[in-house]
């Protein structure tokens, strides 16, 4: 066998898994290899915005993400038509925002100091799990290990080979890279570089999502980040255009939509139907889900790195490889019970599209929105097991 463990894709669910099996099972960490398509640092669009529950796990791993380049909103606005309520809290940042080249770079360089072997510019191309162990059959030839990590992402092939039939739910996103200046003209003077937004004002229209602006940097210059999500819970077979209601808004602030690229990448969000593992392979990451409310991915898929390690740090200590119970340990995990919770939210807030509900739900029932936002959608991070 040439390793225990390989993990597919250096994205934050690939590392954290290694990062964690470093932590709690050193030995299974030096015969562990990562395979990764892209040579770092390499693109991945992704806006991003970086929650408390991402910082708690990287702090846990011992690492201090203040070392990545990155700009901090003070306060999150959640909107509807510009209306709506503010997260604040004391004495820190409410979201921090990181290039995704830059903190993947950063966390791979750390997972390499730490003793993991990693291959980039090898795609894999094939998956085949079998009695003892599976081939990994890429561009560069073939590898086996005991098990494989399915950490490749939304449209990863580790799921498509495992689940070739699965059913898949996947938001549509855009995103567009602006430059800060513009968007301080008279009507977007409060849009400066310390605060977050997300408006729901396209909801109405069947989009179930909403559009977002953060305060970004590319090189050290202060940049903003547009884009619009949609989970697709409310497209029928007409979905709604995506471009127009991102255009809307970011015309209020004085920005021509065409000016500027768009990109658009799908999320495959997290539904309790999802499936995780067969014998030998378990996924993490997109390749289960994630959050289907606001698309956010990268705390949750540094959450999926610390369970799926425990997992493996298990099987192997039993000589055992089913996985039987990686779905139970997922789902009863804090990153699965705060994905189930957002999963039921996003399926009441965003079907109840009426614009009146919408304007009661941002601008008037505050409170109990924040007491929910608090108790389901933040403060998982602290709830995963110990490592040390
Ligand atoms: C436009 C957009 C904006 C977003 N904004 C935010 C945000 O602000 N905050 C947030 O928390 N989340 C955000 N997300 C979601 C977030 O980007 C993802 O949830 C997160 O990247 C998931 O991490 P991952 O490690 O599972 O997968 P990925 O980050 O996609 O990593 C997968 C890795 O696998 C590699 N790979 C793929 N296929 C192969 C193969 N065949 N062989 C070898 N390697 C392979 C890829 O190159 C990649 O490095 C956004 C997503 C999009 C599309």
């Amino acid at each position: 066998m040439d390793y225990d463990v390989i993990i597919i894709g250096g994205g934050p669910s690939g590392l954290s898994t290694a990062l964690h099996l470093q932590k709690i099972a050193p030995q299974l960490a030096t015969r562990s290899l990562l395979l990764e398509k892209e040579q770092y640092p390499r693109f991945k669009l992704c806006a991003g915005g970086l929650t408390l529950d991402a910082e708690i796990i990287l702090e846990r791993l011992g690492l201090n993400i203040a070392e990545v380049p990155h700009v901090n909103a003070d306060d999150i606005h959640f909107d509807f038509e510009s209306k709506g309520l503010n997260i604040r809290f004391p004495k820190r940042h409410a979201l921090r925002v990181i290039r995704r080249e830059e903190f993947d770079n950063w966390l791979a360089e750390k997972a390499i100091s730490r003793g993991l072997e990693i291959r980039e510019s090898v795609t894999v191309r094939n998956i085949v799990p079998e009695s003892n162990g599976v081939t990994v059959e890429t561009d560069q030839g073939c590898f086996r290990a005991h098990v494989v990590v399915g950490a490749d992402g939304s449209n990863g092939i580790t799921r498509r080979c495992i689940f070739p039939k699965a059913s898949v739910h996947t938001a549509r996103v855009l995103e567009v890279i602006a430059p800060l200046k513009e968007s301080l003209t008279t009507v977007g003077a409060s849009h400066n570089n310390q605060h977050a937004y997300f408006d729901f004002s396209p909801i109405p229209d069947n989009i179930a999502g909403y559009v977002w602006d953060f305060p970004t940097q590319i090189k050290g210059e202060p940049m903003r980040c547009w884009g619009i999500y949609d989970t697709n819970i409310l497209a029928d077979e007409k979905r709604p255009q995506l471009k127009e209601p991102l255009a809307k808004e970011m015309s209020r602030f004085g920005f021509d939509l065409d000016q500027y690229e768009i990109k658009g990448h799908p999320i495959r969000w997290f539904s309790p139907e999802n499936q995780m593992s067969v014998p030998r392979v378990l996924l993490v990451g997109d390749a289960v889900g994630a959050d289907p409310i606001f698309g956010e991915g990268i705390s949750i898929a540094l959450g999926y790195g610390a369970i799926a390690a425990r997992e493996l740090s298990e099987s192997f200590q039993r000589g055992e490889f089913s996985f039987r119970r990686y779905r139970r340990r997922v789902v009863g995990s804090a990153v699965g019970q705060t994905l189930i919770a957002r999963w039921v939210i996003a399926f009441i807030v965003y079907p109840l599209k009426w614009r009146w509900f919408q304007i009661l739900l941002w601008r008037v029932l505050k409170p109990i929105v924040l007491l929910i936002a608090w108790v389901f959608v933040l403060n998982w991070g602290r709830r995963l097991p110990q490592i040390y």
